[in-house]
């Protein structure tokens, strides 16, 4: 099995190489990553300037890598496009901090893996919840254990799933569930500041502290447990039944008048 790994967290990242370490003991690995940390880039994809990669030393020998001045989207492009042959799996993390409900629409990690999931590979995004040390042990053991079920047919080849650990060893973590995303899980607002010459602006970023019911990713972290949610691209679905079958209609005979 041979097995693409990337990240948003830079590829000097602990998560990355603890990953990679663990899945070398069943697949060829080859590394394809930021050369900076990209996180909340999202889905991003670099069409106005040149890509450029290097060859680099990787931490675990004898695994192939290539550092990519580009983001984690361009990462996962680049290497199924042009620097490796056949990939089985795209894996992205393991992330330093979770990537719970409306974080998966900003993430570098879940848009790496996307890129995967689009190119009609089984894909992941692995995320540890933050903390004062990182577990990332328990991550990189459940990431082999999912890697080998894909090998095996155990699972279907076309899945793309997010899954979050919390912060834990092993012994504190209560379980596994599939979850779906919790919705409506962040607050974005604006802090204003002055330098002294000129006014600036920081986003902020902070979840919401409110119930979420049993079914979702936020929950299950908040109960020492593993969330594994499949992640869907729904974008090219039918019309939405909730707009009315006239407004195109009607907004191209305005549009006329
Ligand atoms: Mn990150």
């Amino acid at each position: 099995m041979k097995v693409l790994v990337t990240n948003d967290d830079g590829i000097f990242a602990q998560g990355l190489w603890t990953l990679v370490k663990e899945l070398t003991n069943i697949a060829q690995v080859v590394v394809v990553a930021p050369d900076r940390e990209q996180s909340a880039i999202g889905t991003a994809v670099t069409l106005h300037q040149p890509l450029r990669v290097q060859k680099v030393s990787p931490l675990v020998p004898g695994v192939e890598t290539y550092s990519v001045e580009g983001t984690p989207a361009d990462c996962v492009i680049l290497a199924l496009g042009k620097l490796i042959n056949k990939i089985d799996l795209v894996v992205s993390g393991i992330n330093h901090g979770a990537n719970l409900g409306d974080d998966v629409s900003i993430s570098g990690t879940v848009g790496a893996a996307l890129q995967g999931y689009l190119r009609g590979l089984p894909a992941l995004a692995i995320s540890v919840a933050l903390g004062e040390s990182l577990h990332l042990d328990t991550a990189a053991k459940l990431t082999l254990l999912l890697a080998k079920k894909i090998d095996r047919g155990v699972l279907p080849t076309n899945i793309f799933l997010n899954v979050n650990l919390p912060n834990l060893p092993l012994a504190k973590i209560k379980g596994a569930k599939l979850t779906r995303l919790a919705s409506k899980s962040h607050t974005n607002t604006v802090e204003e500041g002055d330098d002294g010459k000129r006014k600036y602006y920081w986003l902020v970023r902070q979840k919401i502290n409110k119930a979420v019911d049993e079914e979702t990713d936020i929950w299950t972290i908040e109960q020492d447990s593993i969330s594994i949610t499949p992640l869907h691209t729904t974008l090219f679905n039918k019309p939405s039944p909730t707009i009315p079958d006239s407004l195109c209609s009607s907004l191209f005979q305005e549009l006329q008048q």
